[in-house]
This record gives structure tokens, C-alpha cells and sequence, in this order.
């Protein structure tokens, strides 16, 4: 798919809808599903809702077959209103509240996450006899993934043991381990370490006469923003053999693709306000910002970005910010983008489907991005270069 091809039918749409617009193509979402499946061995989807909440994402997905990732009342309820089953549902958040334990069981979900004693307890109260999994946190390698998910989640193999055994003793149905190696993860190889990590938990497990069947392998499959990243195809691959080597093969995968299921199927439209110099610095304002979409850019994603209509010109060095009162709104202070835009010029974030417009708020009363689902991509996500 050729990119000033893709540009021009941005254009269109932003000039029908306004901007901010983040435009997605539902096609590579299905493809996204399609290809996850194909290539990990005995896998089910649940989709992490977080990523990308919009209705018709949740609709696709549902009649796909997928399952989803929830994290609280509110998703739960999107999925029920448009008729997903509590069984395709497992409520993955490790920090749950109390009373939304107690809707989610009420409403026939049976399936937890859990990395703490009294999770545990508030599962065994409030959602007796409920399947659970405990999560375990992926050491080292923080530097793989640009948005790291270590520290706050999961626990040690150790402490996952004890986990296990608590649950069987408070009368809940432990079935496996999960993980997360952390979004945007560009090292196959993490996931392969974490798999044979939790097969020192399905080992002792199965010493205390718990048989457990499944491995959650979360999510942290990248999307291509500005570095190359590993394929699909790939991570499966490591995925697959990891099961096979240290678990086996019989074992149920679930994946919760949050990042690689909506991310390449979303482009962000924004368009400059403001250009200005201070001393040395060239700065250009777009009509979103940190609080309208583009929150990401404050840790480590860097999203491809062009300007409409000037992609063949000469680039120069530029601080991009957003339109708010507050100094925060700055997405990058060194991207190189046509040296000669301006006001009006509409600038294209790319692959921007995943944690974009379910960050944003009507700070200084600006409004969100608009979504929209357009064909824009045919087929194929936007890959080639100009
Ligand atoms: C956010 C989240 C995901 C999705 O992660 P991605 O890196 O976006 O694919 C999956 N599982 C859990 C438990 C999460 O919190």
C-alpha cells in the first residue's frame, strides 16, 4: 500500500469529519485476528478491551469468535449490551474492585487473574468455586519493550506457588499462569524465558496434585511504529515451541492481543494550529495532543509521522506539541518532519489504532479525536515507504 495513496484518502476523510480523526479500517483488525490464530498452536483470543474500546471493534471481534481481556464493570457491560457470552470473558485486571468482582460472577464470568493473597480472598468471597490464574512478573529485559508492565504486575514463581496452593485451599479452580512480557515487546526470546518460567509453577502445581492447562501469554506483540519490530510469525513460532519444549503440547494458549489487534488499523489525523521559532527550536502545534489521543509519545512510542501533501519535500528538525495549556503537551522535541509546513497542513500519526482515543479527555474543553471506520488500507497495513 503505497503511503501518498493513503494520505490522499486521509485527506478526504479529515476534510468530511474535522480533525483530530483517528481513521480505522476494520479489514486489518480482521487480518490481525485472522493471522494471530492461524499461527499460534491451540490459541484463543481475548482481546485486551483496553486498547481500543469502540463499539465496532468490540462487534468485529465478536463475530470472529474472539474472547475478550476486561478490567472492569463498565467493559463488561459494553460486551454483555452487545451479546458476548460471560464465558468468552476473563477479567484479567489483577486489581480488581470488590463490588466488580461480584457483578462479573453474577453475570457468569468464572475466570480471574490474580498476583496477591487478597485477591485471592475477595475471588473466594465474592466469586466462589471461579477459575483463576495467577500472574507472574517477567524479569530482566526491561529494555525490550517500550512500555514496560513489570514492576506494578505479577509476582515471583515463588510466591506464584504459594498463590496456587492458597486458591486450592480457598476452594477456587487454579488453571493456569499468565504473563505480560510488556507492550511493544521487540524480543521474541522474552517470551520463550517467561514460558519456562511458568513451567516451574505448573511443575510444583502438579506435585501438589493441581493439574493446570493453560498459559495466558498476555500481550506485547509490537506494531511497526518507527524501529523494525519482529513478526507475527515469528513470536508465534518462539510461542509455540516454548509450549511444546517446557510445558506441553496439549496446553491451551491465550493470547490478549491489546497493541497488535487495533494498533496498524488506526491512523491518527491532526492538523497544524500554530508554527513558530523559539531561538533555535522550529515548533509546530497540532490540534491534539498528550490529552487527546496521542498520550503514548511521554514514554517511549515513536509513532511515524508525515505531513499530507509534502511527503517527497525536504525535512527539517521540529518540536511537535500539542494545543493545551500545559507544558506536558509536547509529543516530541527532535522529529524531522517537511521543513516547509504549516498552518493548516494536516499531519498523519500512523498505526495509531491501540491506546490512543481511550486516553483521551476534554482537557482546556478540547475535544477528543473523532473515530472513524474507513477502508483505507484495502488489505495490507501501511508498509511500504513513499
Ligand atoms: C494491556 C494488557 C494486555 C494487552 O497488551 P498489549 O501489549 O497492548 O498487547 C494484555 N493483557 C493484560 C492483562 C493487559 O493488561
Amino acid at each position: 500500500m503505497n503511503k501518498i495513496l493513503v494520505n490522499e484518502r486521509l485527506k478526504r476523510v479529515a476534510e468530511t469529519f474535522g480533525t483530530p480523526v483517528l481513521v480505522m479500517d476494520l479489514n486489518i483488525v480482521k487480518a490481525n485476528y485472522e493471522k494471530l490464530i492461524d499461527n499460534v498452536r491451540n490459541s484463543r483470543v481475548y482481546y485486551a478491551v483496553k486498547a481500543n474500546s469502540h463499539i465496532e471493534i468490540l462487534k468485529l471481534l465478536r463475530d470472529l469468535g474472539s474472547y475478550f481481556d476486561v478490567a472492569s464493570r463498565p467493559e463488561i457491560e459494553k460486551l454483555l449490551s452487545i451479546g458476548v457470552e460471560p464465558e468468552r470473558m476473563s477479567f484479567g485486571n489483577t486489581i480488581k474492585k470488590t463490588k466488580d468482582i461480584s457483578f462479573a460472577y453474577n453475570n457468569g464470568i468464572r475466570m480471574f487473574a490474580v498476583d496477591s493473597e487478597m485477591e485471592i480472598e475477595k475471588i473466594a468471597d465474592n466469586a466462589p468455586g471461579s477459575d483463576i490464574y495467577v500472574r507472574i512478573s517477567t524479569n530482566g529485559m526491561e529494555d525490550d519493550a517500550d512500555w514496560p508492565l513489570t514492576r506494578k504486575f505479577g509476582t515471583s514463581v515463588d510466591h506464584a506457588i504459594k498463590l496456587v496452593k492458597y486458591a486450592v485451599d480457598l476452594e477456587l479452580n487454579p488453571i493456569g499462569v499468565s504473563f505480560h512480557v510488556g507492550s511493544q515487546n521487540y524480543n521474541p526470546d522474552n517470551w520463550r524465558v517467561a514460558i519456562r518460567e511458568v513451567s516451574v509453577v505448573f511443575e510444583e502445581a502438579r506435585k501438589m496434585g493441581i493439574d493446570m492447562y493453560m498459559v495466558n501469554t498476555g500481550g506485547g506483540m509490537p506494531v511497526k511504529y518507527s524501529r523494525n519490530i519482529p513478526s507475527v510469525e515469528e513470536i508465534s513460532e518462539v510461542i509455540n515451541k516454548a509450549i511444546v519444549d517446557y510445558i506441553g503440547e496439549n496446553t491451551l494458549v491465550v493470547l490478549e492481543p491489546g497493541r497488535s489487534m487495533v494498533g496498524s488499523a488506526g491512523a491518527m489525523v491532526t492538523s497544524v494550529i500554530l508554527r513558530s521559532k523559539k531561538g533555535e527550536e522550529n515548533w509546530v502545534y497540532t490540534d491534539a495532543g498528550i490529552f487527546h489521543g496521542l498520550t503514548e509519545t511521554i514514554q517511549n512510542i515513536r509513532y511515524e509521522v508525515e505531513v499530507i501533501g509534502r511527503e517527497l519535500e525536504e525535512k527539517g528538525k521540529f518540536v511537535l506539541a500539542g494545543p493545551t495549556c500545559d507544558s506536558v503537551d509536547v509529543m516530541y522535541y527532535d522529529i524531522e518532519l517537511a521543513k516547509n509546513v504549516t498552518i493548516d497542513d494536516l499531519i498523519v500519526l500512523y498505526n495509531t489504532g491501540a491506546y490512543t482515543t481511550e486516553y483521551s479527555t476534554n482537557f482546556n474543553g478540547i475535544e477528543p479525536p473523532k473515530v472513524v471506520f474507513e477502508e483505507i488500507f484495502v488489505k495490507e497495513p501501511l508498509t511500504e515507504e513513499v
